[in-house]
């Protein structure tokens, strides 16, 4: 069983692989509670559906990609059994994750992608980034740091030398200005990628997209 918040076909908002048509899963929960987090709706309720379910969900969908996504996808009693199955199924899962979690048993899995926050101030969950997370991240995955204000970006920018060659994205908060992002990163020189919710571009602020 996983505790599902909902199941949508979308495009990919955020990250390296933005833009990419997506079966997403959003379970239900978060062990954080970031203060500008989208998608409060998924701490509570839900509806446990059974792993069967979900794998023909995901047979059935078009997308050669999934996105399991939440809340927080890794803290599902089930999620390594849901995400061990996915590696094996020729489609390529992409996991939305708080980087709180310790990652090292799901990195080693075939075709299992990670998009990893570091959360920063402005989220009042600072402190909730496990480090060794970095290093069980392979060439594919990157880094994701969802930026607010000034102090946010002087953070970002502050452990972005640690990341060693990792992708980095920098991504304005809804309603913060995609252009003095852009700028601060020019004006630093920093090797990062600066992106928008992309998703959010198409259809605004709405749930199930
Ligand atoms: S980790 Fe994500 S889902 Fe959880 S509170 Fe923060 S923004 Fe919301």
């Amino acid at each position: 069983m996983l505790l599902i918040t909902e199941t949508f076909h979308s495009i990919q908002g955020e990250g390296v692989y933005s833009g990419i048509p997506m079966f997403f899963i959003r379970t239900n929960r978060c062990n954080l509670r970031c203060t500008w987090c989208d998608s409060t709706y998924s701490f509570y309720g839900g509806k446990e559906i059974p792993l069967a379910e979900l794998y023909a969900d995901v047979d059935n969908a078009k997308e050669e990609w999934v996105c399991f996504t939440g809340g927080e996808p890794l803290i599902q009693a089930e999620a390594y059994e849901f995400l061990e199955h996915m590696s094996g199924t020729g489609k390529k899962t992409l996991i939305e994750t708080s980087g709180s979690i310790d990652i090292g048993k799901y990195s080693v899995l075939r075709n299992v992608y990670f998009d990893m926050d570091i959360k920063v101030p402005s989220s009042n969950e600072e402190g909730s980034f496990l480090e060794k997370n970095i290093k069980a991240l392979k060439r594919d995955d990157y880094v994701k740091f969802v930026i607010k204000d000034q102090k946010d970006y002087d953070f970002a920018r502050s452990k972005v030398s640690n990341l060693g060659n990792i992708e980095v994205v920098f991504q304005p908060c809804y309603g913060t200005s995609l252009k003095w992002l852009a700028e601060s990163v020019l004006a630093d020189g920093l090797n990062v990628r600066v992106m928008p919710q992309l998703h959010k571009l198409i259809w605004g602020e709405k749930r199930g997209v």
